[in-house]
């Protein structure tokens, strides 16, 4: 397979050009905030594509109105919502995050509901994932729901991805898709995932690329895989992929009792996805590792920049924490949203799963989630984990919230 043209742009030259464009925004509440956002973005390789610039998989590409909030607000709303479109999947993976979930799928008026909902809170990307996102037979229609306020990517095994699948997702508005491939070995890949899951990946990964789709292949790193991840680069860059997904293990779902990368282990990935990023000619990194440390934005979870719908319509602070905040086919977004957010105030400095998995994981005594009222105690004593330096350098020691979840019901 022949890599395409993938076409790395200077930071310094896409830097000019976002501050351009956000003179222009109005809205601009706090520039200083702003710069420090956009400045932290020099280790990024940001990409042409279809006109846009890419920065990575935790933006929305730009120019575009999904972009501006970015600018205005500087992630002050929930950045990314990933919603479940479907619990159905025809296998279990090793590092599956969904536990034991009933089959049964929301009607397709309720998802569109729930993505109104989501594009009126402001979220920039809308993240479609499953189960298998591709088995939700009107998944067109869901992503046809989207207007341009939200750039969109979906989540697969690439189970399904056929040619034709590919490009009818393009014409309802797909922008990208994150095709998970764990390792460059067939066998181990397969013994990771399923069986047949590398030539699932592979093909998935060609259609959408013939397709005009920004293309990512997304891998889970874990202390058995670490040293192969040099590997693993090669092996991507030549399957012509646009960008990689780099995901460090989470200690949730089916591996909630796994160790995550110890700190070394974990820098040792993130020099590796730095050195990738500089060097031009393999793909964009996306290395959450490091987005969500406490060098950058740190994590998010909880609608700080990113939550997460499950299957059934619950809202949870992110896809790998198990904590069920109130269900939207029963009440509103806005509402559920500020409930949570009474325990998600701001960023912290680390993965609230990595680091709190284990008194979770005594809380759910082996249930696959909790109701929130189950975990007030837990939510209220970890509340005020550390925020990442880049926060503290924004907002001084004495945060003041200016979210719209700081307060309510
Ligand atoms: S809990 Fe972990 S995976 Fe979830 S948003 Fe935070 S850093 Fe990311």
């Amino acid at each position: 397979m022949m890599p395409p043209a993938r076409k790395p742009l200077p930071f310094l030259q896409v830097l000019w050009r976002l501050l351009r464009e956000s003179r222009g925004i109005a809205r601009v509440a706090a520039p200083r905030k702003t710069v420090h956002y956009l400045t932290a973005l020099w280790r990024e390789k940001c990409l042409a594509f279809d006109g846009k610039v890419v920065i990575n998989m935790f933006f929305p590409p730009f120019p575009g109105r999904a972009f501006l909030p970015i600018v205005a607000d500087c992630l002050d709303f929930p950045g990314s919502v990933h919603l479940a479109v479907t619990n159905r999947c025809h296998q279990l993976c090793r590092y599956c995050n969904l536990g034991a979930s009933p089959p049964r799928d929301l009607s397709t008026a309720q998802m569109l509901d729930i993505l109104k909902q989501v594009q009126d809170l402001t979220a920039p990307i809308i993240g479609f994932t499953g189960g298998e996102a591709l088995m939700r037979e009107d998944i067109e229609t869901l992503l046809a729901g989207v207007d341009d306020r939200s750039s969109t990517i979906l989540y697969t095994s690439g189970t399904g991805l056929t040619a034709a699948k590919a490009l009818s997702l393009k014409r309802a508005g797909l922008f990208a898709i994150s095709i998970s491939l764990d390792h460059a070995d067939r066998a181990v890949n397969d013994a990771h995932r399923f069986p047949g899951s590398h030539d699932a990946a592979l093909r998935g990964i060609q259609n959408a690329l013939a397709a005009g789709l920004f293309t990512v292949a997304s891998v889970v790193v874990s202390g058995e895989t670490l040293e192969s991840f040099p590997s693993y680069l090669a092996f991507a860059n030549q399957l012509g992929v646009h960008g990689i997904r780099v995901l460090d293990i989470i200690p949730s779902g089916a591996c909630i009792d796994r160790p995550p990368l110890d700190a070394r282990s974990r820098a040792r990935l993130i020099e590796w996805c730095e050195a990738a990023n500089r060097d031009p000619s393999l793909p964009q990194i996306t290395c959450m590792a490091r987005l969500e440390g406490p060098d950058q934005f740190g994590c998010g979870a909880g609608g700080v920049y990113h939550m997460y719908i499950d299957g059934e319509g619950y809202l949870r602070p992110c896809d790998f924490i198990p904590i069920r905040f109130g269900n939207l086919a029963e009440e509103p977004l806005a509402v559920v949203y500020r409930r949570m957010r009474r325990y998600f105030p701001r960023t912290r400095d680390f993965c609230f799963m990595k680091r709190h998995s284990r008194r979770l994981a005594a809380l759910l005594g082996g249930r696959p989630c909790l109701p929130w009222t189950e975990a007030v105690g837990f939510l209220e004593a970890v509340r005020n984990d550390p925020p990442p330096r880049m926060f503290t350098r924004i907002h001084g020691n004495h945060f003041h919230s200016s979210t719209r979840g700081s307060s309510g019901n």
